[in-house]
Formats: C-alpha cells, structure tokens, sequence
C-alpha cells in the first residue's frame, strides 16, 4: 500500500492550493504487526511537514497584506528578502521574510517594514513558551 498526505490551503481570495506533504508506503504481501499505521518518526514527519507549509503559507499571505498601504492603497516595494527562523513544538520553521520600503506616499510608513517581525517577534509560538516555562515548573 502506498499513500500520501496532502494539505489544502484556501487563501482569503478563495484560491486553492494543494501541497503534499509526505508519502510512504508498506508491503502488501508481508505485513508484519510493526508495519501497521504510522511510526513516531513518521508521525514527526507528517506533523513538521505540515507545520512547515502552514507557518510559510500564513507568513506569505501576511506579508502580502502588510504589502499594500494602509493610506494610499498601493503596493509597498519589497527592499530585500530574508529569512526567519520560528522554533514551535513540531519543530524549527525557517521562512522566507521579506522586507518591504516605505510607501511613495510616505504618509502611513517612513520606515522599512519587516511584516513577520510583527507577528514573529519572539521567534517562538506562544504554546512553545507556554510548555517551556512549565516543564522549567515541573523540574524546578
Ligand atoms: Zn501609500
């Protein structure tokens, strides 16, 4: 047997785009009680793969809305593109974060934006923290 897992992501424009995320596969003629579902690993597997699209495709449409000006309604210039790094509980994400210029009419922003630093500021998930500080708690 063969499979594949697939995520579907909507954008808010109603596009829909499908990712695949990992396959695998099992013997069909031997099948031994190991073989049966998924492993941990793979289950890790599935579960990074996944967090790793979702967080890009979150941080992409983010940025493509902090792209237009909130005062004139153009297109803000990308200046560069880098990347950051979002440590969460099914692992380090690192995506791409472009920065963009101030807007022509320099009337919303003068400065250059970095949209992922304002929703990526500590570089964690907050559940990340929350489950550090507890098991900090519990070894205390
Ligand atoms: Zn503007």
């Amino acid at each position: 047997m063969k499979w594949r897992v697939l995520l579907e992501l909507t954008e808010a424009n109603g596009n829909v785009e499908t990712r695949e995320l990992v396959t695998g596969h099992r013997p069909t003629s031997a099948i031994f009680p190991e073989d049966i579902g998924l492993t941990l690993a793979e289950g890790k597997s599935v579960l990074a793969a996944m967090q790793t699209e979702l967080v890009q495709a979150q941080a992409d449409e983010y940025c493509d809305h902090r792209r237009i000006c909130s005062h004139c309604g153009s297109r803000r210039a990308i200046k560069d593109g880098r990347t950051r790094q979002l440590t969460t509980l099914f692992g380090v994400v690192k995506v791409e974060a472009p920065r963009l210029n101030p807007c022509r009419c320099g009337v919303a922003s003068r400065r250059i934006v970095s949209p992922l630093a304002e929703i990526m500021r500590d570089r964690c998930t907050q559940e990340y923290e929350r489950i550090l500080v507890k098991i900090r708690s519990l070894a205390a």
